[in-house]
């Protein structure tokens, strides 16, 4: 048996004795017993889990899952409802994403996901690690699944020196050597699972591993040091104004962001644009207050510093941007998490009100 095979064999029957429970997993007992997973439930976990931690993920497939059983029915919500659903994951493409997918499977497919990862590919929204991981864990297709934790494991097990993100075309080739004929579904699996709970970052429990005598960072003792990563810039702060202005009848100004963009689809509070010095630009003339609190908030590729100013406006006020929405409609839940921390921050600053 080549070492790859002996390594995959390894890792199953860890997995076997070792998977995480998940709510869009079937545990090995299950798979072996023939129980099929679903599809719908495969995608939209994959697309949640993108850049987001199980942790978070969780409440809100149930939530999802609960709302929308099928992909028929995701097909067919409103796009606010599901833009309201995300609110708090971050990363809003993934939902408009996930709903142009939803739409196509249900017009090209007749509600049935594509069964390969070619058909997978075809879908909107749906990129490369996506497509390979549902036609892996949905169809067990032997597609290579690579996210961070078997990009982790592989450049321990291969001891791969060069460093992230220029390695990556080279931990796919090795993870491919890796991938079975038997049973890839479990195997991309156990390989995620290795990395989430036993080859983990900062101190690997190597003591625990199935493959410990075959790998090669561990013989020469750098596994903790890999995989190398290219030094990243330092990030850039960019700054803004955020304006929330309340009516006398309790109303909030909210204003739902362009679809494409950062934060696109979401609900918000009108502001200027972020940038190194943004001109005001309040939503409609008022006696707006500068509340002396700030927002700080971490995106991908800058940090943002938002300064609150806010305004209590008389009933019949016109706004020029936004929509007033009324306290039994508004729910702060359905803010992104930028926007719900300037409500709360508005909120204390002005006594708990
Ligand atoms: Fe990771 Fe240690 Fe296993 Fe190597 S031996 S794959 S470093 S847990």
């Amino acid at each position: 048996m080549r070492d790859g095979q002996v390594i995959s064999a390894r890792l199953l029957a860890w997995y076997d004795r070792s998977a995480r429970v998940m709510p869009w997993r079937i545990g090995p007992a299950d798979r072996a017993a023939g129980v099929r997973p679903d599809p719908y439930r495969i995608w939209l976990s994959e697309v949640m889990l993108q850049q987001t931690t199980v942790a978070a993920v969780r409440d809100y497939f149930h939530r999802f899952t609960d709302r929308w059983p099928t992909v028929a029915a995701l097909a067919a919500a409103a796009d606010a409802e599901v833009m309201a659903e995300w609110a708090g994951l971050g990363y809003y493409a993934r939902a408009r994403n996930l709903l142009k997918c939803a739409r196509a499977v249900v017009g090209l497919h007749g509600g049935v996901f594509p069964a390969s990862r070619e058909g997978l590919l075809a879908l909107p929204g749906i990129g490369p690690y996506t497509a390979a991981a549902v036609a892996a864990i949905a169809f067990d297709e032997a597609a290579t699944v690579v996210d961070g934790n078997v990009e982790r494991v592989v450049s321990r097990l291969f001891r791969v020196e060069e460093p992230l993100p220029g390695a990556k075309p080279r931990l796919t080739a090795l993870a491919a050597t890796l991938t079975p004929l038997v049973r890839p579904g479990d195997h991309a699996q156990a390989m995620m699972d290795l990395g989430a709970t036993v080859c983990t970052p900062r101190s690997p429990a190597c003591g625990l591993c199935p493959v410990l005598d075959l790998c090669a960072a561990r013989a020469a003792g750098v596994q903790a040091d890999l995989p190398r990563k290219v030094a990243k810039a330092a990030k850039p702060t960019r700054y803004g104004i955020a304006y929330l202005a309340r009516r006398a009848d309790g109303a909030w100004l909210l204003e739902r962001r362009p679809d494409r963009g950062l934060l696109g689809g979401m609900l918000g509070w009108p502001g200027t644009d972020w940038s190194a010095a943004p001109a005001p630009a309040p939503p409609m003339a008022a006696d707006w207050r500068d509340l002396g609190a700030e927002v700080r908030h971490t995106f991908t590729h800058f940090d943002l510093r938002l300064t609150l100013h806010m305004a209590i406006v008389p009933q019949g006020a016109m706004p020029d941007r936004g929509d007033f929405i009324a306290p039994k409609d508004f729910r702060p839940a359905e803010l992104p998490t930028v926007m719900r921390k300037a409500f709360d921050l508005a909120r204390a600053a002005e006594g708990g009100d």
